[in-house]
């Protein structure tokens, strides 16, 4: 749906709930939600830089490992794709690539492999030198490797195309192209400031921002998310066929005719773009995985901002003191594999139900020491 630009009254009504931000998260949340039969808004404007199409959509919670209830999301979140972009292909007709053919994470070195020797976690196998050349002959001078079985990737380019196209067609979700400036939370029903005059009126609001979460006005505390630009590149080969870490990088095979390479982490605020050092970078972690990435012809380069929490864990569930307000963001190194399942666990809880799922260490109460109980 389009929203009217001419005769807008200042307060708009935005439906059962706004949304704030446009990416993974954002639509995931709307997609969700739609599918109970909100009403909702998104209000999302562009920044460059969004993470969502930026990533190298890794859905890999063997190597990004959490601990306790937090690991528990994270498979789950990679265990809902197959039936997640299944349900998508039926509304849209359009099927997102998902593979779970496994992740491999190298070791160059006998002590960097025994650092890696803890509790084993599910579907995880260690592979000798030969094993490892057996499964991918192109790889270089590794001495052993985990392969996670049950990981793998999705094309985050068509997942953000696809989910776009599925919330556009919704009857239940106005998109807003906005900035949203403020939220003024002072009465039962939270209030959202526009960068164009305009104030929208929900009954919850959902903040999923990404990097930006934290700048917007009127928040009931200070949110801990901090960009954390994330340099790629694209190399026309493909020698490995699974998704593997090296010590200094990643490459992720895609479409069967080219290869990303990830991923730089820097703290250079809001900046976007790429530079030398760090192509060096990628290149040379690439070329260590799989010397042949050398003679590869580079596609594309390019950089995006991972919204990052001090833990790498994102922050989602109502405020303590302001329930309408609902956080979806901080997804920080995991937002690909976690934004599906963030998405369905928000709806839920915006429509009242539990979400079915520990989210206790995703409170934003830890940052302030505050508890908060959503189970
Ligand atoms: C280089 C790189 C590689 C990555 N690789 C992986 C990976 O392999 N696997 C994985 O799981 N994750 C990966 N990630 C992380 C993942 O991309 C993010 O965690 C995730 O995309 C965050 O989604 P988001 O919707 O919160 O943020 P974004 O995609 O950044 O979207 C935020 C949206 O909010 C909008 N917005 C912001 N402020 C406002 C405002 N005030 N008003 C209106 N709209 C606003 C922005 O314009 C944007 O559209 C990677 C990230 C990067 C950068």
């Amino acid at each position: 749906m389009t929203y009217p630009t001419e005769g807008t009254p200042a307060l708009v009504r935005g439906g059962d709930v706004v949304i704030i931000g446009g990416g993974l998260v954002g639509l995931a949340c709307a997609a969700a939600l739609s599918a109970r039969g909100a009403d909702i808004t998104i209000v999302a404007d562009h920044h460059p830089g969004e993470a969502s199409r930026a990533a190298a959509g890794m859905l890999a919670p063997g190597v990004e490992r959490a601990d306790g209830a937090a690991h528990t999301f994270a498979i789950a979140a990679r265990d809902l794709y197959p039936s997640y972009v299944e349900a998508l292909a039926e509304v849209t007709g359009t099927i997102v690539p998902v593979n779970r053919d496994g992740v491999l994470e190298l070791f160059f070195e006998e002590r960097e492999a025994d650092a890696r020797r803890t509790a084993p976690i599910d579907g995880q196998r260690w592979l000798t030198r030969a094993e490892l050349h057996s499964m991918e002959p192109a790889i270089g001078e590794a001495v052993s490797a985990i392969f996670y079985s049950n990981d793998g990737s999705v094309d985050n380019v068509v997942l953000m195309r696809v989910l776009r196209e599925l919330v556009e067609a919704s009857s239940t979700v106005t998109i807003v192209q906005d900035h949203v400036t403020a939220l003024d939370l002072e009465n039962e029903r939270p209030l959202v400031h526009l960068a164009s005059g305009r104030t929208m009126i929900g009954s919850t609001v959902v903040l999923a921002a990404g990097a930006w979460s934290g700048g917007v006005g009127g928040l009931p505390r200070p949110l801990p998310v901090e960009p954390v630009r994330g340099q790629m590149l694209a190399l026309a080969a493909t020698p490995v066929r699974h998704v593997t870490y090296g010590p200094h990088g990643y490459v992720v095979p895609r479409g069967g005719a080219h290869t990303v390479v990830g991923a730089t982490m820097e703290h250079v605020g809001f900046e976007v773009g790429i530079t030398s050092e760090g192509m060096n970078a990628l290149a040379e972690a690439a070329n260590r995985i799989a010397p042949s990435f050398a003679s590869a012809r580079v596609l594309e380069r390019w950089s995006g901002l991972r919204p990052v929490t001090p833990d790498l864990l994102p922050i989602i569930g109502p405020d303590p003191e302001y329930p309408p307000l609902l956080y979806a963001c901080g997804h920080s190194r995991n937002g690909i594999l976690l934004g599906p399942l963030t998405g369905e666990c928000i709806a839920a809880i915006a429509s009242g139900e539990a979400p079915g799922l520990d989210l206790s260490p995703f409170s934003v109460a830890r940052f302030s020491g505050l508890q908060i109980t959503v189970n």
